[in-house]
């Protein structure tokens, strides 16, 4: 995987190399005809305002002269002061076909046929040495007006630098003779000898053509501007500029270039590491972007098609903190790997119970060949389940929980907080469940809604505030600070009212509150928690206890912590893998051997090593912790039985409500029946009543597919809930274990041998199998025995054992004795 993120990064940077490479010719290239062409259009610009002041002024003191050699003659000239332009003496001459005849008489011949140009020209500026043969003493430069064969002359060094200044510049003639050079230290008289390919210059200036151009000189490259000085005939204003200066800005553009074209590559090559790097470790096409995955708001995890976690971003470890090491998004969520397959957005519930979230939308996406993404949204309240769902409950139009929480919230934020004894009620009706399997769920709804009308009417009559409905078809009610006495009077008040009326039918209803009193001052607990906290209250007092409320007070807040504790004890025991299987033996006494075994689960752990498996059994039930506690019995009981296939003993496995209504349970029987290439005729399941009364015909096809699958099914327990025959025709059941219970109080209780005569009879009616537990002396085992009782449980004949110890009780044999 390394070597292919390292091939990546490397085509893909020296393809960006090569581009960058490109990228910078090009861009060289711009700039410099960029530059070249901006500076040159600003030199011109300048060579032009320097060459047209130049010219006005030369043209309107030629302009002058002529005037005053019109006026006057030669004569009248001769010797006499005369200034041009008010600062300029002039000297006055004729221009002869051989040179020059100065006033004073003079004469200074002209260079080699320099006369015919000299004289056709009007204005000549240069240096006596310039034009005429011989040696001056004072050679500076002067300026010549000629006008008709007379001309006049005056020193033009002030003259033109007051025009020019300190320019580097040159007057040039047409022919290329250098009239004024001010560019070098050497004197050069004609461009040719300056510049290093001067034709074009000449060539150009004969066709009057203004110009610029970068060209190597005598001193090194120049970028050299020349314009026409206007109206005075052949006579050019040259601007010269060393390249480099010039050009010095555009260098500082290319370090600039250069330098963030390095830093680009730099990047660029630390970036596509990293991205190959990640992207060949996952393919993801969803979080290409893994800023974006990670950062999300919303709470993501990949998982691969059997729903491991593979990533989780930031706001899910956020979010599901108990769930830092849960490998299995399943054991978080209460959905199975098939629903989330199939790819729709679906809503599912929390199995946690310690986090204050009820469940999340969540969008499945599938990102590669073997992983999805889920995307979460999280929500709180059921309410907000169905989309378009008023948050007022349609059948008995109560708010619903929202509404709760935002009055909570309000009472919080008050100006005036409310000091003491708020209260949350929780109000459930007693038995709603068993109701709904007895009676279908129309009868339910109808009950719900009489319930929350005679409630709205009560609560009217009291001090409460408020009454919503929560998801479960509990009632909460808000209470306002007017004492708690006044409150706890209220409720007692509703309660009782209930009492022994006949709301529906022929049912009694009655209602149980748990209660929650909290202080705006003191208070931490969100009104979630508050509210789960008065129900923790409310199911405390239906379990265990025959007042009409509870209050969740230090006892129930110690005992939720307690459960709290033991669910993360259980995770770390599933982790450190504490978790084993004991079994207890199950005696047939017409074969008069041992048969089966019950899997019987023992925590490997010094602070739980005594305590009854009932105790952390039940607090696992309330989370996902079940599910993986129960599915490791399944495996190794299942294992169990193949060691012990010859024998043909059956293995019985006791199942958590929570675990047979998991999607996908019967998959993962048949998975490990598979696994461990077991005949399914050895497995026995264990259920209970109480699965059968949470959801009757759900649990019905259950049993029917389990069923179908070969495996037995015993329910547990038998006959500790009073709605059992009820419903045990309808079931499709091997047979029912006999509670304990029974057996406990047979030597002294009438009731107790009546009620299991009547359970041996309903058996053998039904022809189910029955298994009799906690059979402990040789007393009820004949008794039982006696009565046709064939399966016999108990520490009578073994307490649950370690594996090797079980199987030596295969050869055991219960002796008869004649004597009770
Ligand atoms: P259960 O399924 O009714 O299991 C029988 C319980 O009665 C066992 O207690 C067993 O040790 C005990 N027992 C058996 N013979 C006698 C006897 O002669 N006298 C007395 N006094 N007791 C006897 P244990 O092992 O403490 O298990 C308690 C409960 O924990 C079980 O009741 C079962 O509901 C639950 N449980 C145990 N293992 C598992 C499991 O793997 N999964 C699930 N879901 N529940 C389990
Ligand atoms: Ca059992
Ligand atoms: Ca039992």
């Amino acid at each position: 995987m390394k070597k292919k993120s390292l091939q990546i990064s490397i085509i893909s940077s020296s393809i960006f190399l090569v581009f960058l490479l490109f990228f910078s010719l090009g861009m060289r290239i711009f700039f410099t005809n960029f530059f070249t062409d901006y500076l040159s259009k600003i030199g011109l610009k300048e060579n032009k305002s320097i060459s047209s002041q130049l010219s006005s002024r030369l043209k309107g003191d030629y302009r002058e002269f002529t005037i005053y050699i019109e006026e006057n003659d030669n004569e009248a000239l001769n010797g006499k002061e005369v200034r041009i332009h008010d600062d300029y003496y002039l000297g006055f001459g004729d221009v002869t076909s051989s040179g020059l005849v100065f006033e004073d008489g003079i004469e200074v011949p002209f260079k080699t046929n320099l006369q015919p140009v000299f004289a056709g020209q009007t204005i000549n500026i240069g240096t006596k040495s310039d034009f005429f043969d011989g040696t001056f003493i004072d050679d500076e430069v002067g300026i010549y007006f000629i006008k008709n064969n007379r001309f006049g002359y005056f020193s033009a060094k002030d003259y033109l630098d007051d025009i020019v200044g300190k320019r580097n510049f040159a007057l040039v003639r047409n022919d290329g003779l250098i009239l004024y050079n001010d560019m070098s230290k050497t004197e050069f008289t004609n461009l040719g000898g300056y510049f290093k390919k001067s034709e074009k210059i000449v060539e150009d200036l004969e066709n009057n053509l203004d110009y610029y151009k970068v060209s190597e000189s005598v001193d090194g490259k120049l970028f050299v501007t020349y314009s026409k000085i206007e109206e005075v005939e052949g006579i050019y204003y040259l601007d010269a500029v060393s390249y480099h200066d010039y050009i010095f800005n555009l260098n500082v553009i290319h370090r600039v270039l250069a330098v963030v074209i390095i830093s680009a590559i730099g990047v660029m090559l630390i970036v596509s590491f990293i991205a190959a790097y990640f992207l060949t470790l996952v393919y993801r096409d969803l979080e290409l972007s893994t800023y974006a995955f990670s950062y999300n708001t919303i709470p993501i995890v990949i998982i691969n098609q059997r729903g491991k976690i593979h990533f989780r971003n930031k706001k899910f470890k956020e979010l599901f903190a108990n769930h830092k090491k849960t490998k299995n998004i399943t054991d978080i969520l209460e959905t199975s790997m098939d629903k989330i397959l199939k790819l729709v957005p679906i809503k599912v519930w929390l199995r946690d119970i310690s986090i204050n979230l009820l469940g999340v939308r969540m969008i499945p996406v599938k990102s590669t060949m073997h992983t999805y993404t889920l995307l979460m949204y999280p929500f709180l309240e059921q309410d907000e389940l169905d989309e378009g769902e008023t948050k007022i409950n349609a059948k008995t139009n109560l708010p619903g929980l929202n509404k709760f929480r935002n009055d909570i919230d309000e009472i919080f934020k008050s100006e005036v907080p409310l000091v003491d004894a708020n209260m949350i009620a929780v109000i459930k009706i007693v038995n709603l469940q068993m109701f709904d399997m007895m009676k279908g769920s129309t009868f339910t709804d109808e009950l719900v809604y009489r319930v929350s009308e005679k409630l709205r009417k009560l609560v009217e009559k009291t001090n409460f505030s408020q009454i919503y409905q929560s998801y479960d078809n509990s009632f909460v009610l808000l209470y306002k600070s007017k004492g708690t006495n006044i409150s706890l009077r209220d409720i007692r008040r509703i309660l009782e009212d209930f009492g022994d009326e006949v709301l529906f039918e022929e049912f009694k209803v009655s209602l149980r509150a748990g209660l929650y009193e909290f202080n705006t001052k003191l208070e931490r607990s969100s009104a979630i928690i508050m509210y789960e906290k008065a129900k923790f209250a409310c199911e405390d007092v239906i379990q265990s206890s025959n007042s009409l409320y509870g209050i969740y007070d230090n006892t129930l807040d110690i005992k939720l912590r307690k459960q709290i504790q033991i669910t993360e004890d259980l995770e770390e025991g599933i982790r450190k893998k504490e978790f084993i299987i004991y079994y207890q033996a199950q005696y047939d006494s017409r074969l008069e051997k041992v048969v089966g075994f019950e899997a019987l689960l023992r925590w490997n752990n010094p602070k739980y090593a005594q305590v009854s498996p009932l105790e952390y059994i039940e607090v696992a039930e309330k989370s996902a912790v079940i599910l993986k506690i129960g599915d490791l019995v399944l495996e190794q009981a299942i294992e169990a039985a193949k060691k012990l296939e010859k024998e043909k003993v059956t293995i019985s496995v006791n199942i958590s409500p929570n675990q047979l209504m998991q999607v996908g349970f019967v998959n993962k029987v048949r998975s490990y029946l598979e696994k461990y290439e077991v005949n399914a005729s050895q497995i026995i399941l264990e259920i209970t009543e109480s699965v059968v009364i949470k959801s009757f015909y759900d649990v019905i096809s259950k049993l029917n597919e389990l069923r179908n699958l070969g495996v037995k099914i015993q329910i547990d327990d038998f006959g500790t809930n009073n709605a059992s025959l009820r419903y045990l025709k309808d079931l499709p059941i091997g047979g029912f274990k006999v509670d304990r219970m029974f057996v406990k109080d047979l030597n002294v209780d009438r009731h107790s041998k009546a009620i299991i005569l009547m359970l041996f009879n309903l058996a053998k009616n039904l022809d189910l199998d029955v298994v009799v537990e906690g059979v402990e002396e040789h007393s009820q085992y004949e008794y039982l025995t006696k009565r046709g009782a064939r399966y016999i449980q108990g520490y009578y004949i073994s307490k649950a054992v370690k594996f090797d110890e079980a199987v030596k009780l295969l050869n055991k044999k219960i002796r008869k004795r004649t004597e009770g």
